[in-house]
């Protein structure tokens, strides 16, 4: 949260996923609620600004268009669609992979943002900016409240 202090930056709010594009977010309270659900439910969850309506997944605290406090949550289901992506035939240790690796920017309808996560169950031929796909989660007992808890998405049927 940007009104707290910290002067270890071990002790701030961050997401814990870890992938291999390596990124932290440090959105708080908004992450917090946002993994529960996806760790308890399975389900994706949008904050809405409730002064101008706008969704912004993942969640933020305030909103980037009017600055109001954004205080609402909206379930945006488990679809979206392919925004842009890029294939990693290299992996971390600059071997060759055996399988590439799809690294896609998913945006759900009518919301700001977007999840940079894996696409799996296609060839990477085949994939296309705008089709659409579905988050596919781990088992419940296997969650741990973090952005791995979806284990990829694929394209839907
Ligand atoms: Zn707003």
């Amino acid at each position: 949260m940007a009104t707290e202090k910290f002067l270890d930056p071990r002790k701030m709010a961050h997401w814990p996923g870890h992938m291999e594009t390596d990124y932290i977010y440090t959105l708080g309270i908004a992450g917090e609620k946002f993994f529960l659900e996806m760790k308890e439910n399975g389900r994706i969850f949008g904050a809405k600004c409730s002064s101008c309506g706008v969704v912004f997944v993942p969640p933020r605290l305030y909103c980037e268009k009017c600055f109001h406090k954004v205080n609402e949550w909206l379930n945006v289901g488990t679809q979206g669609i392919v925004h842009t992506f890029t294939v990693a035939h290299v992996g971390l240790d600059g071997a060759k992979l055996k399988d590439p690796t799809i690294y896609a920017l998913i945006k759900f309808d009518n919301t700001e943002g977007g999840l940079i996560h894996k696409l799996s169950n296609i060839d990477p031929s085949k994939v296309e900016i705008g089709m659409p796909v579905v988050a596919v989660f781990k088992p419940q007992t296997e969650r741990t409240g973090n952005i791995n808890d979806i284990k990829y998405f694929k394209p839907q049927e």
